[in-house]
């Protein structure tokens, strides 16, 4: 495999969605900029951190990390996006040869920076990274699970179960990135829609305990729902085929009514027989109405072309890349 050329200054970009993580950020860069002082003399890098409108002390403890570090660019929104936004906005921002995506709550191990840069150097264009054990509860482990077995059965487009959004990808792959406007935006999936050469690290999830995940259920089953149906247009087309059959049933219980009426008279009885296929099909009905919706309130979002998010300040890093 032919590997990157070798330039004279390689700059790799950070992106890090940040939101309400005013107990760990300081901590984060402390650690990262450790790490960073075992990067190779050619290496320069950039932080670009997409502050998703924090409602607790985040935006100005990153002011004062910008003071000391003139790599770092501050992105702030006007109010709460949501983390693929953030991440848009960053890639967005990014300038450097390769993009690392990495969250900010010390979860992502800081160990794999370099690992994930030399394979990048090996000539891969994206190092995805994938978690060797899930430390979550019995319903959250099997609902996640239950996920992915859905989405792999309805949709084309690869989605790595146990990989997260901790990536590097190389300039190519964010230029690619960056032409996909959705606004309803499955990352997970989108990463993997554009190809190109892909490898993958794997690494032990350290949880971060004093940390509660800004994932609730209703949250994860909006996210859900919103990859299946950004990836897949078979839960549209299945009502077909139910159509299909529903009518093929009632096609032929229809010819033995009428085969028992004129064999045998008018049958009154039957009321508990009707009612239950009528609530029956209503039932159906409502569901596929609701699938259909649900299609057609993200096309109604997409259609609207607001933007994807609203950025309130945007500090530029010190040193001009
Ligand atoms: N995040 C964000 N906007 C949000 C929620 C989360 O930018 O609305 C950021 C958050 O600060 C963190 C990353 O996205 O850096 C992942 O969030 P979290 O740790 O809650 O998710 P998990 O690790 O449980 O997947
Ligand atoms: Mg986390």
């Amino acid at each position: 495999m032919e590997s990157k050329n070798e330039k004279e200054m390689t700059t790799i970009s950070f992106i890090f969605p940040v939101y309400n993580e005013e107990k760990g950020i300081v901590l984060f860069f402390k650690e990262l900029s450790k790490e960073l002082t075992n990067f190779p003399k050619n290496f320069s890098y950039q932080f670009i951190c997409v502050d998703d409108g924090s409602s607790d002390d985040t935006f100005s403890l990153l002011k004062t990390i910008k003071k000391s570090n003139s790599n770092i660019e501050i992105i702030r929104f006007s109010r709460n996006f949501g983390k693929e936004m953030a991440i848009k906005a960053g890639f967005d921002y990014a300038k450097g040869d390769a993009v690392i995506l990495m969250d900010c709550d010390l979860e992502d191990p800081i160990g794999l920076v370099l690992p994930m840069i030399n394979k990048w150097q090996e000539g891969y264009d994206v190092v995805y990274t994938t978690r060797s054990s899930r430390n979550d509860t019995f319903v959250k482990r099997n609902t996640a699970l239950a996920f992915y077995k859905v989405i792999k059965f309805l949709s084309k487009t690869p989605i790595f179960e146990n990989s997260g959004d901790f990536r590097l990808f190389d300039k190519r792959v964010v230029n690619a990135l960056l032409r996909l406007p959705e606004r309803t935006r499955f990352s997970k999936g989108l990463f993997n829609w554009v190809g190109f050469r892909s490898t993958s690290i794997s690494y032990e999830r350290k949880v971060n305990k004093g940390r509660k995940t800004k994932w609730n259920y209703s949250k994860l089953w909006e996210y859900s729902l919103d990859g299946i149906i950004s990836f897949s247009t078979i839960p549209v087309r299945i009502w077909t085929y139910i159509g299909f059959f529903c009518s093929f049933i009632s096609l032929l219980y229809g010819g033995f009514i009428f085969f028992r009426v004129l064999t045998r008279g008018i049958d009154v009885p039957g009321y508990a027989s009707l009612l239950i296929v009528m609530l029956f099909c209503n039932g159906l009905l409502l569901i596929n109405l609701g699938v259909l919706g649900e299609y057609i309130s993200r096309i109604f979002i997409e259609v609207k072309h607001r933007p994807l998010y609203i950025v309130d300040e945007h500090l530029k890093q010190e040193k001009e890349l």
